[in-house]
């Protein structure tokens, strides 16, 4: 999924689960925009610094050799060597095990769960059946397992974005309207 639509749904979980934590009289507190980043965090490290270190040799090949911008395909503007990394890192980041691994420690070393990091699982978990036709599937089980979901959905299919970005429509106005009753919870703590 893009990340915008990773973003907004993790921080709508975690606004969906305060309210349900609240009602149970649960002192616990997700913060919403914390796990937001966490639920772009993926993304981030396996394309960011791919990403940045290919435009930069596209730039240096233009200025060199004025070479045209090789854009072709979705990711047609990476070089193999950055294209590699990513994949490489993308194992790492989309991978339900080493998050396990994270939290566990993270975990240990607070001597609290710090529940913000389950955008990370749900950004997972939202991506093994929203990727399709071998592009970047998600490595859920790396590195015990080289299995890969095969039979999802891309998120890039108009009708998949269609139907994803109304429900966040829905979902963004529902939560305005009744964005009083997160104040309310915060004001008790
Ligand atoms: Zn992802």
């Amino acid at each position: 999924m893009d990340i915008l639509a990773h973003a907004l749904w993790t921080n709508y979980s975690a606004k969906t689960a305060n309210r349900k934590l609240n009602k149970g009289k649960k002192k616990v507190h997700i913060k919403p925009l914390e796990a937001a980043a966490w639920g772009v965090f993926p993304d981030f490290f396996a394309f960011g610094i791919p990403m940045v270190m290919a435009v930069y040799k596209l730039i240096v090949n233009y200025m060199n050799h004025g070479a045209p911008l090789p854009l072709g395909g979705r990711m047609g503007f990476m070089d193999p060597a950055s294209l590699n990394l990513s994949h490489n890192l993308y194992n790492y980041s989309h991978s339900l095990v080493i998050f396990l691994v994270v939290f566990i420690a993270v975990w240990a070393i607070n001597k609290r769960p710090r529940y913000e990091l389950l955008g990370w699982a749900l950004h997972i978990l939202i991506d093994i059946p929203s990727h399709a036709g071998g592009f970047f599937l998600t490595p859920f089980l790396f590195p015990l397992s080289d299995y890969h979901f095969t039979h999802g959905t891309s998120w890039a299919n108009p009708y998949y974005m269609i139907i994803n970005y109304s429900l966040l429509v829905i979902a963004s106005i529902y939560f305005y309207i009744t964005r009083s009753r997160d104040n309310l919870k915060l004001e008790e703590k």
